[in-house]
This record gives structure tokens, sequence and C-alpha cells, in this order.
């Protein structure tokens, strides 16, 4: 279990704004694929999922649910 750097609280959870930021580029370049160029629903969703996965790893962040605090594991 992670503790808070800022506040040493134990309620802290993945996630960050830049995480947050990928996942949002990720379905903005995905749903386009899908809709305007027509390639294969499936694929573009394994596409997304294994970027999301990639993104988190690259990314890891944790945020304090109590302060707010973001930062890199
Ligand atoms: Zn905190």
């Amino acid at each position: 279990m992670s503790v808070c750097p800022n506040c040493g609280s134990e309620h802290t959870r993945r996630g960050g704004m830049r995480v947050w930021g990928v996942y949002l580029v990720i379905l903005a370049l995905g749903v386009p694929a899908v809709v305007v160029f027509h390639l294969h629903a499936g694929i573009v969703a394994a596409i997304m999922v294994v970027a999301v996965v990639l993104a988190n790893l690259l990314l890891a962040q944790r945020v304090c649910l109590d302060c707010g605090h973001q930062w890199k594991i």
C-alpha cells in the first residue's frame, strides 16, 4: 500500500492528470478511427486497451484522495 508523501494518508489510488490526459488522447484518436475511417472496431479497441495499459506503466502516478497530491511511483 502506497502512502502519500505530502500528508501521510493511505487513501491513495492510481491516476493523476497526465494519465487522464493520455486517456482522452487515446479516445480522441480511437473514436474517429472507427467512425470516420471505418477501421475494425475490435482492432481499434484492442489497440486502445494496449495504449491505456502502456500509459499506466509509463506514467505510473498515484493521487492522494485526502489532499489531492500527485506523485510518480
Ligand atoms: Zn495526501
